[in-house]
């Protein structure tokens, strides 16, 4: 690994990553998959990450080589052969279809977060929130457009690759629609990247209106971001870094509380003297750093990884928060566990480490309903069962009421599951579903995500 961290963020795409000094370590095999790949799925990486965060010895395998480049077998065989030869051929009209044929398939709005949590104020859509747990709102800052590098996981691969529109298909003007009916979500901005893209002088217009006092029902403010893993100079050496922490402290003074929800995937983010030095210095501003990440194979389907995350984090002066199981989304063949090996690795980590790092909650399903929560795989009365319980839930009588479903091995996600004991139906299925709960001056959080 380099010793020298650049002070500048020089980032790569699909046609400059050539240009990267580690370029030349990469097998051809390998090369030529990111190139076939990337053509699906939005590539995009930086030197810091190169750098400081891949260990060259041990690609393919290492994992934030995984997390940043796209790999083979994110694509079924079948595609992959057709893309490569439609790239060798150089049918570019054909190419284009194909791309979007494939990417129809990868459900690109999971659990119907764009359709069933826009809310309305005085009959009006609010374009850029989402409300679906009564104590939160998700606000998407149209300025936000991008990330620092991306996650061969993520969920928000449709805005990178443009946003509906990349979705909509080649051919004749208005020739397609999204894949799924998005009528109010088609709405909002839909340039929804990380918020620390910002420069500060721009994330300040956001924030400031929030400390008013007509807004003093607003009382933590969450900024979701991966910078603390991918580019943590943001923090530090950036031209604003320090103007940035002097917001942070503004915002604290003003008496908000202010959560920075690290994207951390893996321990190897938090390793470098520079990613260390950033958490101190957002700590030091009087924020908190509060931990979260999907549980992914390749990346870290290991409880040591999750120890090592949660030990160093907590040491720093982080908070452990949420492990989320994949959702149904992109390359998510590729990434998926068995929840029932989720919950494995969850347990063990857990009942290795200090009771410090036990705030943390898992493995959750941000499912339609709510945050679904494996609690657990014990056998009651001869069935083998998962325990489960909402963390959160549309409906907020249902959070923290334990019920069960039928084990199963190979289920992945909350809608493979059946209930338990022979029942017909979930507990909270015998109840009509709930609308967006309505948007008053109750006492709210902000995500900024
Ligand atoms: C996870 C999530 C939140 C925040 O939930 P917390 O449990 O408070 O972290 C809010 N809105 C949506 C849509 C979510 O998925």
């Amino acid at each position: 690994m380099g010793s020298s961290s650049p002070a500048k963020y020089k980032p790569y795409n699909r046609s400059s990553i050539q240009r990267a000094p580690q370029w030349d370590r990469i097998p051809a095999d390998l090369r030529e998959a990111v190139d076939v790949v990337s053509h699906v799925l939005p590539f995009r990486t930086n030197q810091y990450v190169l750098d400081e965060l891949i260990d060259w010895d041990r690609i393919p395998d290492d994992p934030i080589f995984r997390l940043n480049f796209p790999h083979r077998t994110m694509l079924a065989p079948d595609d992959y052969a057709t893309l490569q030869d439609l790239l060798r051929s150089g049918d570019k009209q054909q190419l284009a279809k194909q791309i979007y044929v494939i990417r129809s398939r990868m459900n690109p709005h999971p659990a119907g977060q764009l359709t069933h949590n826009v809310p309305e104020l005085d009959g009006e859509v609010v374009p850029g929130i989402q409300h679906k747990y009564a104590e939160t709102v998700l606000f998407f800052p149209s300025a936000g457009q991008t990330c620092h590098a991306y996650c061969t996981f993520c969920f928000r691969w449709p805005q990178f690759v443009g946003g509906g529109p990349a979705l909509r298909g080649p051919g004749r003007r208005g020739a397609g629609r999204l894949p799924q009916a998005a009528p109010r979500g088609d709405r909002r901005p839909d340039h929804r990247g990380d918020p620390m893209i910002m420069r500060t002088a721009n994330l300040e217009r956001y924030l400031e209106p929030l400390l008013s006092p007509e807004l003093s029902h607003i009382q933590n403010i969450r900024i979701g971001t991966k910078a603390v893993g991918y580019w943590p100079q943001r923090f530090t050496g950036d031209p604003d870094a320090d103007d940035l922490m002097r917001l942070f402290e503004r915002v604290v003074a003003a008496g908000k509380h202010l959560a920075l929800m690290g994207h951390y995937n893996h321990p190897a983010e938090l390793r470098p003297a520079i990613a260390q030095q950033a958490l101190r210095r957002i700590i030091g501003t009087g924020a908190v750093v509060r931990m979260q990440s999907p549980v992914l194979r390749h990346i870290n389907d290991d409880p040591a990884a999750w120890r090592e995350l949660w030990t160093l984090g907590v040491k720093l002066g982080a908070i452990p928060y949420y492990m989320f199981v994949e959702r149904d989304t992109g390359a998510r063949s590729y990434f998926e566990l068995p929840l029932t090996e989720a919950y494995d690795i969850f347990r063990t980590a857990y009942a290795s480490v200090s009771g410090l790092s036990r705030t943390v909650r898992g493995p959750s399903m941000s499912a339609f309903p709510g945050k679904v929560l494996i609690d657990g795989v014990p056998t009651i009365r001869g069935e083998k069962v998962f325990a489960l319980q909402f963390l959160q839930a549309r409906r907020g009588e249902l959070v923290r009421r334990p019920f069960y479903a039928k084990f199963d091995p190979a289920a992945t996600w909350f809608d493979q599951l059946v209930p338990a004991f022979g029942e017909r139906r979930f507990f909270f299925e015998d109840e009509p579903s709930a609308e967006v709960p309505a948007l008053v001056g109750k006492p709210l959080d902000v995500v900024g995500v």
